[in-house]
C-alpha cells in the first residue's frame, strides 16, 4: 500500500509502498477513504510532542470501510463504514478508566501518534474504538468530525451551560463547533488574528453572533471561553473578557507557553483549565447532538501523496475551515 510516512521528527513526510498491516485478533483493516489532517499531526512533525512512534504514519481522523477482521473481532462485520478517532486503546484498569476519564488513562494509545493512523490506503484499530457512523455526510466531509469535531465537542460539554461563550481561533475545530452550539441557542463570540476578516466573515457566515480579532474585547462579558489556537498568550485574553466564575478551557494538545499575569485576572472564581483527549462516549454524545444539524462542513482537499503541503498550510493559517486527505 502506499503511505505518507513520518521517518525523523522535523523532516517531511515520505511517500512509501509498504505492506498492508496484519490486523491482530481484536482488530480490524481498513480500507481508508479519507483522513483529516489535524493541528496535532502538525505538532508531532515538529516536534513538539513527546515520543511518537517511529516511523510512524499520522492521522487520526480515518474514515474507510471494513475490510477485514482480526480472528476474534465480534463486534463489525467487513464492509461497514467505520471513523478512527484520536483514542486507539485504553487500559481499562486504571483509576483513570475505572472512572469513566478513558480520555486521561494512563496506558492508552493515540492512532497516528503511537500506532499507525490514516495517511496511508489501509489502517488497522482495535474493534472496541472504532465508531460506527452514519451516511449523512460523504467521506471528506465525515473525516474533519473525528477530532475537530470531537474534542471540540468535549470543550464545548466542559464549560457546562454557559450561554455567551468567546471562541479564540476559528480552523477546523471552531468552524464545526459553533454549529453545534447555535443549536443549542448559545451566542458565539469568535476571535481571530487581528485583522484576518476573511476568518471573521466566514465564521458571521456560520452564525457567529460577534467576530473581531483577538486584541479586541467582545461587546459584552462572556460567561466562558474556549481556546483553539495554540497559543498561549490567548489565555489572558480570554481571561480579560470573561465574567466572575468563568472558565477558560483549551481545545488544543500543545499550546506556547502562557506569559505570567496578575491575579487579579483569575480572582472571581475564573478559572483556567484543558480538555485532554476523548472518551469514546464523546464519540457516541457528539454524533448523537448532531443528528440534527444540517452541518456545514468546509474543506480543503489533498491527495494523499501531497500531505505535506497540507500540514504546511495548516501551519501557515492557510485553510479556510478543515483540510481532507482524499485516499483511492
Ligand atoms: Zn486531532
Ligand atoms: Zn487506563
Amino acid at each position: 500500500m502506499q503511505a505518507m510516512v513520518l521517518e525523523k521528527v522535523g523532516e517531511p513526510l515520505i511517500l512509501k509502498e509498504i505492506p498492508i498491516p496484519s490486523p491482530q485478533p481484536h482488530e480490524v483493516l481498513i480500507k481508508v477513504h479519507a483522513c483529516g489532517v489535524c493541528r496535532t499531526d502538525v505538532h508531532i512533525v515538529d516536534g513538539e510532542l513527546p515520543s511518537p512512534q517511529l516511523p510512524l504514519i499520522l492521522g487520526h481522523q480515518i474514515v474507510g470501510d471494513i475490510y477485514c477482521l482480526g480472528t476474534k473481532v465480534k463486534k463489525h462485520k467487513v464492509g461497514e463504514r467505520a471513523g478512527v478517532p484520536w483514542l486507539g486503546k485504553s487500559c481499562h484498569v486504571c483509576q483513570y478508566c475505572q472512572s469513566d476519564r478513558e480520555n486521561l488513562c494512563d496506558e492508552a494509545i493515540y492512532t497516528g501518534y503511537q500506532q499507525n493512523g490514516g495517511y496511508a490506503q489501509f489502517c488497522t484499530a482495535h474493534e472496541d474504538f472504532i465508531l460506527k457512523l452514519s451516511h449523512d455526510y460523504d467521506d471528506l466531509h465525515t473525516a474533519p468530525l473525528l477530532c475537530a469535531g470531537l474534542i471540540g465537542y468535549r470543550a464545548l460539554k466542559l464549560i457546562g451551560n454557559a450561554q455567551h461563550i468567546g471562541f479564540y481561533g476559528f480552523g477546523s475545530s471552531a468552524h464545526i463547533l459553533i454549529q453545534v452550539a447555535k443549536e443549542q441557542g448559545r451566542k458565539i463570540y469568535v476571535f481571530t488574528r487581528p485583522g484576518d476578516h476573511q476568518t471573521q466573515s466566514f465564521a458571521c457566515h456560520l452564525g457567529a453572533d460577534w467576530a473581531g480579532g483577538s486584541e479586541q474585547l467582545p461587546p459584552e462579558s462572556l460567561d466562558a471561553a474556549i481556546i483553539f489556537a495554540p497559543l498561549g498568550a490567548l489565555y489572558i485574553k480570554a481571561l480579560q473578557a470573561i465574567k466572575k466564575g468563568g472558565k477558560v478551557i483549551s481545545a488544543g494538545i500543545h499550546m506556547s507557553d502562557i506569559p505570567s499575569f496578575p491575579y487579579a485576572l483569575l480572582w472571581g472564581e475564573r478559572s483556567i483549565s484543558s480538555v485532554a483527549n476523548l472518551t469514546r462516549q464523546d464519540g457516541i454524545d457528539f454524533i448523537d447532538a448532531i443528528k440534527s444539524i444540517k452541518l456545514q462542513i468546509a474543506i480543503k482537499t489533498y491527495l494523499l501523496e501531497d500531505a505535506n503541503q497540507a500540514l504546511t498550510d495548516i501551519r501557515n493559517g492557510n485553510v479556510c475551515g478543515s483540510a481532507v486527505l482524499k485516499i483511492e
